[in-house]
């Protein structure tokens, strides 16, 4: 079995589903005490919020390389980055290691494909939902047609992970707000929508909803426990 590398902390309430989901994988395939070999660096979280709302993402490019740095030193044979958001300095961080990164969008993306999905709804951060380095990697490398909430509505989604889900506040009302957005998308076409924030699935899951919901984490997860025991 191969050692899983984790970069985490972004939120660490995330970084808890992808040790559960990483280790339920394992002892499901593998049966008896089997657990996995993880190796993570969890970040202190305040410090890489703040400089993504500074727009200081190059700092943050530096601070996440050390951390896998680490990550490689401790062992792993890849990297996962536990963030949708964060992917935006994954071709940075890439530079400092040696072992390859599982991206998370070509994770979910194969999920996309392999289930027939054409068109599909992201939700995430604004950064996720707005920029290029997520929606157009599922475009121009799995031509997946990707559409996104309104400028409201992206607003309440970013403001809601940032301000409840990554502080482990899950609110019935922020549900509620959620489920209508994904209706929309449903509405304008989507086949299914992607939780592209890591914390999503603490919000709404697939028992909230009839739109087929794509999972990152638990996708990104998935993939992991994969890659270790081929
Ligand atoms: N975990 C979130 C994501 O998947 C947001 C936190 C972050 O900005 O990294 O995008």
């Amino acid at each position: 079995m191969k050692t899983i590398g984790l970069l985490g902390g972004m939120s660490w309430e995330s970084t808890r589903s992808y040790y559960s989901a990483i280790n339920e994988g394992i002892k499901k395939q593998k049966g008896g005490l089997h657990s996995a070999k993880i190796s993570l660096f969890s970040v202190d979280f305040a410090e890489i919020e703040s400089l993504q709302h500074q727009g200081n993402w190059q700092q943050t490019a530096v601070i996440l390389s050390e951390a896998a740095k680490s990550v490689e030193a401790a062992g792993a044979h890849f990297l996962l980055i536990c963030t949708n958001t964060m992917h935006k300095v994954a071709p940075d961080i890439e530079k400092h290691i040696n072992i390859p990164i599982l991206h998370i969008a070509d994770a979910t993306a194969e999920r996309l494909q392999q289930d027939g999905i054409s068109k599909v709804g992201l939700l995430g951060t604004a950064f996720t939902m707005e920029q290029d380095f997520y929606k157009g990697r599922l475009q121009d490398k799995f031509h997946i047609e990707v559409i996104t909430p309104n400028q409201v509505q992206r607003q309440q989604v970013h403001n809601i992970i940032y301000n409840e889900l990554c502080l482990g506040n899950i609110k019935e009302e922020s549900r509620k707000t959620y489920l209508n957005i994904v209706d929309d998308l449903a509405l304008n076409g989507a086949q299914a929508v992607i939780l592209g924030c890591t914390e999503i699935a603490l919000l709404i899951n697939q028992k909230h909803t009839k739109t087929p919901l794509y999972d990152t984490t638990q996708i990104h997860a998935q993939a992991a426990v994969d890659k270790a025991l081929k």
